[in-house]
């Protein structure tokens, strides 16, 4: 009898441990579905904070303009329409209205728009003009990085400085590209690109990667490396929707600390230039690592620097940056050799400087290379002469671009940021 009883119990513990087995079964496929590849300290998505939402997305250059473009010929405006159309999927799926600023290879350089003398800056402030207009939630532009040396790889994502929201994005989705395509170091970053800074809603310029890498060219020419970067780009931005829709007392609990503190960070790092030591110039050359966009200031000693005007001093400066880091630096130059400056003007704190359109094809259509570029000149001017502001004219023409993504509108600040003088610093030998 109690044999027969303890028997009767065996069969039903066995059934629990086939329904347990199955249950966890369910669980785990379930899981794999909805959940596949998340990073592991991702919030749960919220299918509510999604749905019903409206995203813009635009795939960077296109027509007349191809972006930056790889030694296998590959263009960024192919890649990005790729990534771009592949992304719609993902958000139409979970009921995300997307629209795009092109389905095809086309730009908008033909449209009128206010004030726009070049090609380049009626496609972009078109685009400006779609993003404003679309009531979108946010907007998502897809961009290909290049710098002129080979050696930079990863993606990685750029928003305004003033706007929080956008630095959140740009956070959500860094995160998830490093988690699921690493590996990666790089940061968010903010960047000045014209259509984050126009646009009134949050929005992150996501460059994919580098087309002047080699093994990068590679990935972003193979289809399947292009799914996993739409699939990371909208895991990040449908965490982003998640957290956003989160009340934000729940964010500044965040176990890891992130939320509270991104919706008070600091958009600038209050740095400033350090104090040169007369006849000591300063030059901003790119760091050599592969994590963040920036400088390492290389500190030089030149006669020519005494008791001259602040004009001949511009000069002498601009001519050492043109000519590179020192023998045997790590470090990278941002603006090619030679004399490259058509006119230079310096009154007090500001000057204007005149570059030809030829550097474009140095900076190769990259939004990296085309940022340093750009303040590599002007920390640079700004450091030696105490300047507070640069303006950039290309072939005498205000409000040009170089490389397509920023326009050298306003006189630019100095980002004293992006490269501090410190431990650092690097004391050039000069030639
Ligand atoms: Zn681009």
């Amino acid at each position: 009898m109690i044999k027969k009883k303890f028997f009767w119990l065996n069969i039903v513990w066995r059934w629990e441990y086939i329904f347990a087995i199955f249950f966890l079964f369910v669980c785990g496929f379930l899981g794999g579905v909805t959940r596949r590849g998340e990073p592991v300290d991702a919030p749960a998505l919220l299918p509510s904070a999604i749905a019903g939402k409206t995203i813009i997305i635009d795939a960077g250059h296109g027509g007349f303009d191809p972006g930056a473009v790889g030694r296998s010929g590959l263009e960024e405006k192919a890649v990005t329409l790729d990534i771009a159309k592949r992304l719609k999927r993902y958000f139409s799926r979970v009921g995300v209205y997307v629209i795009m600023t092109r389905e095809k290879d086309q730009d908008y350089s033909t449209m009128h728009e206010e004030g726009a003398l070049t090609k380049k800056r009626r496609d972009l402030l078109y685009r400006v003009r779609m993003a404003n207009e679309s009531k979108a939630d946010l907007l998502l532009s897809i961009h290909v990085n290049s710098f002129p040396q080979s050696i930079w790889s990863g993606a990685q994502c750029f928003y305004d400085s003033k706007t929080p929201e956008s630095k959140r994005l740009a956070e959500a989705i860094q995160n998830s590209l490093v988690t699921r395509l690493g590996p990666n170091r790089r940061k968010a970053q903010s960047a000045d690109y014209l259509l984050l800074k126009a646009t009134k809603i949050p929005s992150v310029t996501v460059e994919v990667g580098f087309i002047s890498n080699p093994r990068e060219e590679e990935l972003l020419a193979d289809a399947e490396y292009r799914e996993k970067l739409a699939e990371s780009i909208f895991y990040g931005t449908a965490a982003y929707l998640t957290q956003e829709a989160r009340p934000a007392a729940a964010m500044a609990t965040k176990p890891n600390g992130d939320g509270g503190e991104t919706l008070t960070a600091k958009v600038y790092p209050e740095l400033t230039f350090p104090t040169l030591e007369p006849g000591t110039a300063c030059l901003y050359f790119a760091n050599p690592n592969n994590e963040d966009l920036g400088f390492t200031p290389e500190l030089r000693t030149l006669s020519e620097l005494a008791g001259t005007s602040k004009l001949k001093k511009a000069q002498v400066i601009l001519e050492e940056l043109a000519k590179g880091p020192g023998e045997g630096s790590a470090l990278l130059p941002c603006l090619p050799g030679g004399d490259w400056v058509q006119g230079l003007q310096v009154e007090g704190t500001r000057a204007v400087i005149d570059v030809p359109s030829e550097l474009g094809a140095f900076i190769n259509g990259g939004g990296a290379s085309e940022l340093l570029a750009i303040y590599s000149l002007v920390n640079t001017l700004a450091v030696n002469l105490n300047l507070k502001e640069v303006t950039i004219l290309v072939d005498g023409v205000k409000n040009a671009t170089l490389g397509g993504h920023f326009l050298l509108g306003d006189a630019i600040k100095p980002r004293p940021e992006l490269g501090p003088v410190g431990a650092e610093t690097v004391v050039g030998t000069g030639y």
